[in-house]
């Protein structure tokens, strides 16, 4: 991905794409013909592939994985959590991505035990045999120590500060920020933020983080997490469950359309659209990046990248070959 980023001309703008891997057989199929045709209509610099917490899901995240990387081409970033599972499972899923040919992750920590899962003396549950691993930096530095610089690894940052229900106190970008630092020192090579809605926030946030008296992030890669809105009860359920500040002027042009489902998500995209510009428009960066959580839907953010002519900016790598078949519109999308 840096590589990528790095050949990039100064005053490029690139955006990559989030997906998360299917339940069903059928639900694998349709998201292969969808990524076909965004991956060619849209061409994002990257694709990435969420891994269910506790590793929940680390076969199904390999095989879409493996889609992405190898049948469709796209320099795939595979997000990775290290707490709660298995130690063997970290080390199966750092080996495959390598025989896939994946280059990329994402090093997280990955959701705590819930309390209950904790055991009368407060240590993690017995099942929990992956003792080495408690934050994401310990993530990092495995991946250093085993793999040297083969991966690209990115780390996640929480513009509104990391929100933990353990901790509330906690929710602030400056208690985050000494470990952050720290990650970044580990080793990782670009940063990705939860999703925001309040672009003064992100503003300071990365201002913060650009003149932090450490020097760490003065040139790393922070690209910022945008989720397009989908409906409004998806809003409302994603932006409580991340603590999201939802601006009180975005709130009443959502509030004035709820009933409609469909003027929800045209003025979605025109807030998702002008938060772009918003960022684009800073003038200290000189190749800007903007990754959205795509939910596997394929509208609202082909809208986003239309309006804001991000689409078609990454030129096409003759090495991407495309094995599948033309994509054919399966379904009515979204
Ligand atoms: P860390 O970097 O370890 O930080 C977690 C919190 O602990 C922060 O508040 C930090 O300040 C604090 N902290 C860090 N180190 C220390 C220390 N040494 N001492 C005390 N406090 C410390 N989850 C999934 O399950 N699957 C996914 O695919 C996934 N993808 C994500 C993608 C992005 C871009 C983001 C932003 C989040 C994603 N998450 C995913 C959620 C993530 O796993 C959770 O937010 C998790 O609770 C924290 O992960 P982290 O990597 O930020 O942890």
């Amino acid at each position: 991905i840096t590589d990528k980023i790095n050949a990039l001309p100064d005053g490029a703008n690139y955006f990559s794409l989030e997906f998360f891997p299917p339940k069903t057989a059928m639900g694998f199929a349709n998201l292969q013909s969808r990524l076909e045709r965004m991956s060619q209509a849209l061409r994002p610099l990257f694709v990435t592939v969420t891994w269910g917490a506790g590793g929940s899901t680390a076969t199904k995240s390999l095989e879409l994985a493996e889609i992405c990387q190898r049948q469709l081409g796209l320099t795939t970033c595979l997000h990775l959590t290290c707490t709660n599972m298995d130690r063997a499972l970290v080390d199966e899923a750092l080996e495959q991505a390598k025989v896939l040919g994946i280059r990329n992750i994402l090093a997280l920590r990955g959701d705590a035990p819930r309390s209950e899962e904790y055991r009368d003396d407060n240590k993690l549950p017995e099942q929990d045999s992956n003792k080495d691993f408690t934050w994401a930096i310990d993530l990092v530095r495995y991946i250093r120590k085993q793999y040297g610089d083969y991966f690209c690894v990115g780390v996640a940052a929480y513009p509104e500060g990391h929100s933990d229900e353990s901790h509330p106190e906690h929710q602030n970008p400056s208690y985050d920020i000494p470990h952050l630092v720290e990650k970044t020192q580990a080793g990782a090579d670009f940063i990705m933020t939860q999703l925001f809605y309040d672009v003064e926030k992100y503003d300071r946030f990365e201002r913060m983080l650009r003149e932090h008296e450490s020097g760490a992030f003065k040139t790393i890669p922070i690209i910022p997490g945008l989720m397009p809105i989908q409906s409004y009860s998806i809003l409302r359920r994603t932006t409580k469950l991340s603590h999201a500040n939802l601006p009180a002027d975005l709130l009443a042009r959502l509030d004035a359309v709820k009933a409609d489902d469909d003027m929800v998500k045209k003025v979605g995209v025109k807030i998702l659209s002008e938060m772009v510009e918003h960022i684009k428009a800073r003038p200290d960066v000189a190749k800007r990046g903007f990754h959205f959580y795509t939910l596997n839907l394929e509208k609202a953010v082909s809208h986003i990248l239309e309006d804001t002519h991000l689409i078609g900016l990454i030129p096409v790598d003759d090495d991407d070959a495309i094995e599948t078949t033309p994509a054919i519109n399966l379904e009515p999308p979204n």
